[in-house]
């Protein structure tokens, strides 16, 4: 079972997320354990205080180093297991992607760091975070939001979580291409049509429609993931296709 610590000011901000659906399912199957700190609790000074102001002045507060190295210390201990990944949400980390959550899947022990304010002090990047993820290349008021979206997309990879039905071997990204277009009932919906082919029955027809798709979006929206994936002979002729096509 995979152990999720998340370290937050606002513990509160993960009740709905973690609640829910598929990430509260998994907890059911016992596929993850949740554990939210608010690391205030391990601030050593009367007022439990965990910010304050940085050196040479300047606008905004900075996280102290003193809860977050002593709660990241308990919690390793606690846990009992070797090497935990200590990731710290920062917009000047690793910019996230699926081949990262693929990659945290595989550990038994993950501990957030959501930062807040202006940021934290130096020294928690330095000795204590093992990793530093961006979501985005933008800046949020803090990282909960970032863990939320890293734990959502960790937590459906993990076996047993998704069902058949919801497999995520095809998703976008996974295969390196974006995944195809999805279609349901009615085959005719107010004049506009489902494609013939997926109402043929002819499953080895379908798969190409798909995998032909697949292609076609990836070429018209992100052009950019065909060039790190090596395609297959069928692939590229696939490709050399649809190029012609919108000649
Ligand atoms: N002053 C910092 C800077 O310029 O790099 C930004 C601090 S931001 C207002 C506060 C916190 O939000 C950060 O410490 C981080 O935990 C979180 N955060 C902001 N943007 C993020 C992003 N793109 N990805 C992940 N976390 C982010």
């Amino acid at each position: 079972m995979m152990l999720i610590d998340i370290l937050t000011l606002f513990p509160e901000m993960f009740t709905g997320v973690l609640g829910h659906s598929i990430l509260h399912k998994a907890v059911e199957k016992k596929v993850v354990q949740y554990n939210v700190i608010n690391f205030r609790e391990y601030a050593d000074n009367k007022h439990a205080s965990v910010d304050d102001y940085p050196y040479g002045g300047g606008a905004g507060m900075v996280l102290t180093p003193q809860p977050i190295f002593d709660a990241v210390s308990a919690l390793k201990e606690n846990a009992g297991k070797t090497n935990p990944r200590v990731i710290l949400l920062c917009p000047q980390g690793r910019r996230y992607e699926q081949c990262i959550a693929e990659e945290l899947a595989k550990e038994e022990h993950l501990i957030f760091i959501c930062g807040h304010y202006e940021g934290y002090d130096e020294r928690i990047r330095q000795y204590v975070v093992t990793d530093e993820i961006s979501i985005g290349d933008y800046v949020l008021t803090g990282g909960e939001l970032g863990a939320m979206v890293v734990i959502d997309s960790v937590v459906r990879l993990l076996p047993e979580v998704l069902g058949n039905q919801e497999s995520h071997m095809k998703d976008s990204f996974s295969t390196g291409l974006l995944e195809h277009p999805h279609y349901t009932r009615p085959a005719d919906f107010r004049g506009m049509k489902v494609p013939e082919v997926l109402l043929s029955g002819n499953h080895k027809l379908i798969e190409e429609w798909r995998n032909k798709e697949a292609l076609r979006r990836t070429l018209s929206r992100r052009p950019d993931l065909l060039d790190k994936i090596e395609l297959t002979e069928q692939q590229e002729k696939w490709l050399r296709e649809i190029k012609k096509e919108l000649e």
